[in-house]
């Protein structure tokens, strides 16, 4: 009798018969931007745990018999603390289950999606991660904002701008260095000290900026101004979240490149690739 235990054949089992999570992004909005492993991972879970920037039209590729956990994550309505939401990630995967822990845009970009997979690797539960098309390069697009551009930005800077004790802690001479494009998330409640800061650290009044609002999705806003006059535009037009605040030359390239006239999704239809995975 052969008395020889292949331990990684072993453990290779367990795993298949064991259930794992896939950090899945969901990109901006748009469901036409999803990633086909996205989209086939979404119809084939045991269970999806999103977040409140998923939206209908992407949480309707959902297979029928999948439980939806919602956990929300809203600023100050945080509807599950982020150790419960890691601790259910656990638990789901342990019962064997294929969970999509589903987020906005890319979940290695401003999602917690590194910290969540942390806490799944010291608990042993395998994982994989899906990108997802990140809400600055999504965004941008859809305004006909190029991010970078051969006469205006040789560069791009992504930061959040949430606010810690009601200030912002932005490195702004990094920000305000010349042909970049920076990209703000999560800034609007911060806007008019993000703009008066930028300029305080050498940018121009005069400074391209522009704040997107529900970018990619039929509802997209599109506000343009400067750097002085931009918070009180956002605030007189009442946008709303989610918001992406766009600051560099290459806003006023929005004149000749706007191509996006809200209707997402229609070609190819979105419910006629669900009836294919189905
Ligand atoms: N992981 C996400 C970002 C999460 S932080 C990603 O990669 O996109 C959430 C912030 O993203 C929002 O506050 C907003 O600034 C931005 N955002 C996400 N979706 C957006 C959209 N459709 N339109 C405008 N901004 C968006």
């Amino acid at each position: 009798m052969n008395s020889f235990v292949d331990i990684p054949a072993m453990v290779a089992a367990c795993r298949a018969a064991c259930g794992m999570v896939h950090l899945v992004g969901a990109g901006p909005g748009d469901p036409e931007l999803l990633t086909l492993r996205a989209a086939r991972l979404l119809a084939h879970a045991d269970a999806v745990v999103y977040d409140h920037l998923v939206g209908p039209e992407v949480l309707a590729l959902i297979g029928r018999d999948t439980e939806r956990i919602y956990v929300g994550k809203e600023r100050s309505r945080h509807s599950m603390a982020q150790q419960d939401i890691n601790l259910l990630l656990v638990r789901l995967a342990r019962e064997g289950k294929q969970v999509v822990r589903l987020k906005g845009g890319d979940p290695f970009v401003f999602g917690r999606g590194g910290e969540e997979l942390q806490v799944l690797a010291a608990h042993g539960v395998a994982f994989e991660v899906v990108p997802g098309v990140t809400a600055a390069c999504g965004v941008a697009s859809y305004a006909g904002i190029p991010l970078t551009h051969h006469d205006y930005a040789q560069s791009c800077t992504f930061v959040t701008g949430h606010l810690k004790d009601g200030s912002c802690n932005l490195d702004w001479p990094l920000l305000v260095r010349p042909r970049q494009t920076v990209v703000i998330y999560m800034g609007l409640s911060g806007l008019p000290d993000i703009c008066a800061q930028l300029v305080a650290h050498g940018l121009p009044a005069h400074w391209p900026a522009a704040v997107v609002s529900q970018g990619t999705l039929a509802e997209q806003r599109v506000v343009c101004a400067t750097l002085a006059t931009l918070a009180a535009e956002v605030a007189r037009e009442g946008l709303q979240s989610p918001c992406l605040t766009i600051v560099g030359e290459v806003v006023r390239l929005r004149d000749e490149l706007a191509w996006f006239r809200g209707q997402p999704g229609t070609e190819p239809a979105v419910a006629e690739f669900a009836a294919v995975q189905a």
